[in-house]
């Protein structure tokens, strides 16, 4: 028999978006409910997020006259996932993606950006973005939610073991007082879950040794945007519980990210938002183009790492002037460098200044025409020529970003079993499960993910 120090409802483990999404729905349905944080602050790998969130059909999409549907949705999802995704799973998403947007911004009351992005392989605008283009926006808004609430949100608690009686899973051991330098620190708690527990504890991209069995590439030579906590020890633990695990060995690169800078730093935006709509990206040794700039993460990321060293994105002032992004942070850490010519361009990376003045020609070409017949990249309705000075350019080199695999669950985000069953008292939401991204996550969808399975597990965790 487990002595139990004390007794709640529901216990969600891990305060990003998709913990503390569940601990708000779980509370409001009736549960006494805890929320344990491993580290001394909460908000995960979401507080460090772009804050970008994908939904079809909303308001905001309508008044910038943006046709969009579910349906799309879910097929835009499917393509980037290689057709690997679990259909049930992505039809939840995408159909509760609208009124899960909805709920941040009217329940939560998350400022977003009066403006509709759209990323590679999305094939219409449909990303939002929180004011500040941060996660830490939403990251605020719940954490204002939850003392609201008065739900107990217990940091530096680590879950160390899953209890499970035979029948169910009753609680949890957990670590408090816990620190990632010295994990033997602390004492240990036996915590009773009258109701569920509810795993929210994120990916395992900075888990080097569990991510590098996943995906041999992976080894620690390969950065990460990642904080360090995000590793994979509590997706293990529910694996030693029997939870199936699915499609670990899917881990997203990011494409955008820069050898100059560590973690996900201040390039990103330049070429995700500017370089890879308005821009081109060229092969180092060719200074010619390779790849659709438009593509899906993972065709990118993996163009990119094969090419063996780093690639340039390369635009225009037009571009940075029309997309209206303040790039100056990327700028002043000298991540994007500005030139007055593109022979200065191409002499800075070593690029051979004809072929590159050549690809430049060509690209023009194919935004006069409307068509890229070489790469099938889609030219968009407010392309342009890179013609005006400066040009800017960014060296690009992936970095360990998302992990698509995790834990099983069902549409009632229960973890499943490997025979298929629902595991009774056990819930999990955000990067920590898997399946519904397939081979590879769409920019945005993430946080629709925490947003919208966080929510049915706080729903169904409180019985
Ligand atoms: C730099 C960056 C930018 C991104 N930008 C976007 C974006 O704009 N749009 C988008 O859709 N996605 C984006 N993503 C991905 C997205 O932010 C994440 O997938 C999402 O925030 C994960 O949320 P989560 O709640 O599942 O996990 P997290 O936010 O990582 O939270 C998990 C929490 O669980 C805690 N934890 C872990 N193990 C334990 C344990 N054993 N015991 C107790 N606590 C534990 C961790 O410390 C952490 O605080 C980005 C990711 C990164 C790294």
């Amino acid at each position: 028999m487990t002595r139990w120090d004390e007794t709640f409802d529901v216990i969600v483990v891990g305060a990003g978006f998709a913990g503390l999404t569940a601990a708000i729905e779980a509370r409001n349905a009736g549960a006494r409910v805890v929320v344990l944080e491993k580290m001394k602050a909460p908000g995960g790998n979401s507080i460090i997020s772009d804050g970008g969130v994908a939904a079809a059909g909303t308001p905001l999409q309508k008044q910038h006259g943006i046709e969009d549907s579910p349906e799309l949705f879910y097929n835009d999802m499917l393509q980037a996932g290689l057709g690997l995704n679990h259909p049930g799973l992505l039809r939840v998403l995408t159909q509760n993606a609208a009124e899960a947007f909805r709920w941040s911004e009217e329940y939560l009351g998350v400022e977003y950006m009066d403006r509709v992005d759209r990323f590679g392989g999305h094939s219409v605008n449909r990303c939002y973005a929180a004011a500040g283009i941060t996660g830490a926006t939403i990251i605020r808004a719940m954490l204002k939610k939850i003392k609201e609430l008065g739900i107990p949100l217990r940091k530096s608690t680590c879950l160390e073991k899953i209890i499970f009686d035979g029948e169910r899973v009753t609680g949890l051991s957990v670590r408090e007082g816990y620190n990632y330098k010295d994990p033997e620190a602390g004492t240990i708690k036996n915590l009773q879950a009258d109701s569920g527990v509810i795993v929210t504890t994120g990916g395992f991209g900075a888990d080097v040794a569990f991510r590098a069995v996943q995906d041999p590439r992976l080894t620690g030579k390969i950065d990460t945007t990642n904080k360090i906590f995000a590793t994979g020890e509590a997706l293990v633990e529910a694996m030693r519980l029997g939870a199936a695990p699915v499609q670990l060995s899917h881990i997203q690169l990011g494409a955008w990210t820069s050898p100059d800078e560590k973690g996900f730093g201040s390039g990103p935006l330049f070429a995700d938002y500017i370089g890879f709509l308005y821009g081109i990206i060229v092969h180092p040794d060719t200074g010619k183009r390779f790849v659709n700039e438009q593509a899906d993460r993972k065709v990118l990321g993996d163009a990119i790492l094969s090419v063996g060293r780093p690639s340039v994105c390369i635009s225009d002032h037009g571009a940075v002037e029309h997309s209206g992004w303040d790039i100056s942070r990327a700028l002043k850490k000298k991540v994007v460098k500005t030139f007055e010519t593109v022979e200065g361009l191409a002499g800075h990376y070593g690029l051979p200044a004809d072929a590159l003045s050549q690809t430049i020609t060509e690209f023009n070409r194919a935004v006069a025409s409307g068509v890229d017949v070489e790469y099938g990249r889609p030219i968009l309705h407010d392309s342009m020529p890179i013609k005006r000075p400066p040009f800017y350019a960014m060296r690009l080199w992936p970095k360990v970003h998302y992990t698509m695999g995790g834990l099983q669950i069902n549409e009632e985000a229960r973890v499943i079993d490997l025979d298929h069953r629902p595991i009774p008292g056990l819930y999990a939401a955000g990067e920590v499960t898997g399946g519904v991204h397939g081979a590879c996550r769409l920019g945005s969808c993430a946080i629709t993910d925490c947003l919208v399975f966080g929510r049915i597990a706080g729903k169904n965790a409180a019985g």
